[in-house]
């Protein structure tokens, strides 16, 4: 049977009516130096989503990026996200028109709580109301979390109005946060995977997974199938579960490559295999521990 396939990237309808391309750059640990480059090279490469965090300290990198690239605000989705240390019902307000100023820009396009705090769980739920306010007003024109685990989902959504668009989380072939997953599914939320080949296992203390999901032989072999690269065929795995994924590089010939992924689709029996991977072992930060002295970013205004 044909395979249905288009070389544009695909759009994801959140659950409010907009559209979210499905695949975007991350910029997690891109220096200021490298920040704004590699949005103009995205961009231009057909990227339209860029996904920062005030906690990157290079929003106004990106912004810079954006400007450059002479692409219309309106064509681009650009999602940050809000610092824990921000939390609270006064704190939230300027900490995201800190963010617009950065960016230099007046309206976000997804607007994230970066992590859930469970030990202070009446501030984050006091940041998400004002976030609902500011979707209200139009600042931001979709709100969604981070790291929520199905309790924080379940915690959330009875407490407030808004049911969250987007839950970015930890999420490659070695951790697929199947219950995650499902959670959003019931509750009509988009699942968007961070590291989603496995950039977190070069910066991870987890021993226990002996590869990078880059180096293993299941997708290799995928990738010669394929005539694509290892990254290639991951990425094609998230895009074909439904996910939205938004890999890092500051290396032009890999932003092109990571956007070169809409000429294929694996088959059913491929994803499984690709999911039989999961090692169910966490290589970033447990959310259940999370807290506002978990990292102590000092964020650049
Ligand atoms: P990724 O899985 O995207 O991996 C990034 C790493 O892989 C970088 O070292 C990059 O190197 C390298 N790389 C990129 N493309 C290729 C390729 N085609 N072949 C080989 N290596 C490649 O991991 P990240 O942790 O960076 O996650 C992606 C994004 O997710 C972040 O940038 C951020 O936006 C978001 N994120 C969100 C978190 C959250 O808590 N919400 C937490 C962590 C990340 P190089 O740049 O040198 O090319």
């Amino acid at each position: 049977m044909e395979k249905i396939m288009s070389t544009a990237n695909s759009l994801i309808t959140l659950n409010n009516g907009i559209d979210m391309p499905a695949l975007g750059l991350g910029v997690f640990l891109a220096s200021s130096e490298q920040t704004a480059d590699a949005v103009e090279t995205a961009i231009a490469r057909g990227y339209r989503l860029i996904d920062t965090a005030a906690a990157y300290n290079n929003e106004r990198q990106v912004g810079e990026g954006i400007r450059r690239s002479g692409i219309a605000r309106g064509e681009i989705f650009i999602t940050t996200k809000l610092w824990v240390a921000d939390y609270g019902h006064e704190s939230t307000r300027p900490a995201f028109e800190a963010s617009l100023r950065r960016l230099g820009l007046d309206y976000i396009d997804l607007y994230l709580l970066h992590w859930p705090m469970p030990k202070d769980f009446e501030a984050t739920v006091a940041s998400y109301k004002v976030a609902e306010k500011l979707l209200a007003k139009g600042r931001a024109r979709a709100i969604g979390v981070s790291n929520f685990q199905p309790q924080h989902l379940e915690n959330l959504i009875g407490q407030t109005d808004v049911v969250p668009a987007v839950n970015q989380i930890e999420l490659n072939p070695y951790f697929i946060e199947q219950a995650v997953c499902e959670a959003n599914k019931r509750y009509g939320i988009v699942t968007q995977s961070w590291s989603p080949i496995g950039g977190v296992y070069d910066r991870s203390q987890t021993t226990s997974v002996p590869t990078r999901p880059l180096d293993n032989p299941v997708i290799g072999k995928l990738a010669s199938r394929y005539r694509k690269t290892p990254a290639q065929i991951i990425l094609r795995w998230h895009l074909d579960h439904g996910f939205s994924a938004i890999p890092k590089s500051v290396t032009p010939s890999r932003i092109a490559e990571n956007f070169d992924v809409f000429d294929f689709v694996l088959a059913p029996g491929e994803i499984v295999a690709i999911d039989a991977l999961d090692t169910g072992i966490r290589a970033g930060s447990d959310p259940e521990t999370f807290d506002r002295n978990s990292y102590p970013i000092t964020i650049d205004n």
